[in-house]
């Protein structure tokens, strides 16, 4: 039986959807989204419609502003503190991910704001290219994070020179 996931804001047990072969987690209680290790690769990209989808299906369910002062526990591994950090060296997004396992927790809100740092298909095959390799290269957490990283100084440097919007 799937494990049963609650929401570390409200505590209200999160919902799954599917998409495609994906499934996330959505809080019907705050519009947070649980996404495990490697899922939120899915929805980030501007021209990928479940992203899309699912941004708009998490501001449905917004109540009330996030406290970014808060702390949050993984829901997957209860008593574990989700670290806050940049999602990539642009600075413009936080994101709440659990050192033991990988998942991210993402507030009402910040999906959108994920998918304006990404590009266009054609700068995205660059990036992916830089990130798939770092990716196929890594097998820990904390590998994973790195890779992470060497994908945002691909994305911050197309970033000096695309005015995507
Ligand atoms: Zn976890």
């Amino acid at each position: 039986m799937a494990q049963e996931l609650k929401c570390p804001r409200t505590g209200v047990r999160l919902t799954p959807h599917k998409f495609g072969e994906v499934e996330i987690h959505l809080s019907e209680g705050c519009g947070g989204a649980w996404f495990d290790r490697y899922e939120l690769e899915h929805f980030k990209w501007k021209d990928h419609e479940a992203g899309e989808r699912l941004a708009a299906l998490m501001e449905r369910f917004q109540s009330g502003e996030p406290d970014p002062e808060e702390k949050h526990s993984c829901p997957r591994c209860g008593d574990v503190v989700l670290h806050r950090r940049f999602y990539n060296a642009l600075r413009k997004v936080e994101i709440d991910e659990c050192p033991a396992c990988g998942g991210v927790w993402l507030e009402v809100g910040d999906l959108a704001k994920i998918r304006k740092l990404y590009p266009t298909p054609e700068e995205r095959e660059r990036v992916s290219k830089e990130f798939f390799k770092a990716y196929r290269e890594s097998d820990k957490v904390k590998d994973f994070q790195e890779s992470n990283q060497k994908m945002d100084k691909v994305i911050d440097f197309l970033n000096t020179f695309i005015p995507w919007t």
